[in-house]
């Protein structure tokens, strides 16, 4: 995107966030805004009225893509969808939460995000698995085609 332009560059992916009324009822369905002070509405209105520091907004990350909102809304606008455009615009622009950057380096360096743990291995075992799972815990070799893969998209440089 050379210049920011939000509504546009949604439009582009046929989400017509300014067809919102702000009436409410994406951020009255949110269940993660029942738990925190976080208001889909909001963000839907930040983005539709073109405002560039909702790239920057926490709540941008707040949302579990659970698609309640999506469903619901009464004029049909891909809400989910649009968060995730617009996370994706962030990111471009090297901006993400401090915790996300540290769960990508995990990947870039172990092959996962969530690293196994002792605890977990015996949970496994109890469940009659495999203490190790059929990942790069078992197969360390596949660690260097992991790498690859992820350079090959240049995940190292959004993460960077
Ligand atoms: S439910 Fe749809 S129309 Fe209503 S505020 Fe949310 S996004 Fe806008
Ligand atoms: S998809 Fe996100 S914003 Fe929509 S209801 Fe679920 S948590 Fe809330």
């Amino acid at each position: 995107m050379e210049e920011s332009d939000l509504p546009e560059e949604l439009k582009r992916t046929e989400i017509d966030i300014l067809k919102c009324m702000q009436c409410g009822v994406c951020s009255g369905s949110c269940p993660s805004g029942r738990h925190m002070n976080f208001n889909i509405r909001k963000i839907v209105k930040k983005a539709s009225s073109n405002e560039i520091e909702v790239l920057n907004d926490k709540d941008l990350w707040m949302c579990t893509t659970c698609y309640t909102c999506q469903e619901r809304c009464p004029r049909g606008i891909k809400i989910v969808d649009g968060i995730y455009e617009i996370r994706t615009i962030a990111v471009r622009k090297g901006i993400m939460l401090p915790e996300h950057r540290k769960v990508s380096h995990l990947l870039l360096d172990t092959g996962h995000a969530v690293p196994i743990n002792n605890e977990t291995k015996q949970k496994r075992e109890h469940l009659g698995l495999d203490s190790l799972p059929e990942t790069v815990h078992k197969h360390p070799d596949a660690l260097d085609d992991i790498k690859k893969l992820l350079k090959s998209c240049k995940f190292d440089e959004l993460v960077s």
